[in-house]
């Protein structure tokens, strides 16, 4: 077998499928880059956007979509960046193939249409719901004797200069939920109704405070207003 080749990564694309919403369907799209010309390394500088909605359990990733992305980053890198295989969600799954990605694999390898004898994939394991768990993605290369590695890999922060030419799409991008500051009293976080009734115990103070200075009849009366209530004379 020969030799295992590194896997390079455009950070941006793999920020890109860490920023991806969280959706109980899969979602996928086609990996885009080259191999070096000794075959030591495999490039990933671009993924082209989702284009439609899977199940839960599947995605077909046709040319719908991706093949105007694809020709797109071809022409605009003189054919350097091309089509080495595709990426796809798991929510709530690992980010391991399942048999349909090793059939899909094995028909990417067989169909000399896509060029891709040793065709690569990324499966992003993604939480279906959940906001605060994160994104774990895994690359997978078929060789050309039928066997499947996991390459691990080198992200790299500035695009190549043959690749950067290719215009910046459109992705999703997960919406974080705003977090709302409790109110805090004295250092303790208070709840809504706890912060509202301590309000009006205040405003009730105030009143009783104001009316019995006023019976009072003398001296000073001040109101202050940073606790809301108290007179002082
Ligand atoms: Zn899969």
């Amino acid at each position: 077998m020969a030799d295992v080749p590194r896997l390079l990564l455009a950070r941006a694309f793999l920020e890109r499928l860490h920023e991806l919403p969280r959706r109980p369907w899969e979602v996928g799209g086609w990996l885009l880059g080259y191999w070096t010309e000794d075959r030591a390394a495999i490039v990933v500088t671009h993924g082209t956007p989702p284009a439609v909605r899977g199940t839960a359990f599947g995605i077909t990733i046709s040319g719908k979509g991706h093949r105007r992305r694809f020709d797109e980053a071809w022409a605009c890198s003189n054919g350097h960046v091309t089509f080495i295989g595709d990426w796809h969600t798991h929510p709530g799954g690992p980010a391991t193939p399942s048999a349909t990605d090793h059939r899909a694999m094995r028909q990417l390898a067989a169909d000399r249409d896509y060029g891709t004898l040793e065709p690569l994939i990324a499966i992003a394991s993604v939480p279906r719901l959940d906001h605060t768990r994160s994104v774990e993605v895994a690359f997978y290369l078929r060789r050309t004797d039928g066997h499947v590695l996991e390459l691990k890999a080198t992200p790299f922060e500035d695009l190549p200069a043959e690749a950067r030419t290719v215009p910046e799409w459109p992705w999703p991008r997960r919406r974080r939920p705003r977090r709302r500051r409790p109110a805090e009293v004295d250092g303790r976080r208070l709840s809504k109704f706890h912060s509202a009734s301590t309000c009006w115990k205040s405003a009730i103070d105030t009143a009783l405070s104001l009316r019995a200075c006023l019976q009072g009849g003398a001296g000073v009366c001040l109101l202050r207003s940073d606790s809301g209530s108290g007179v002082s004379r």
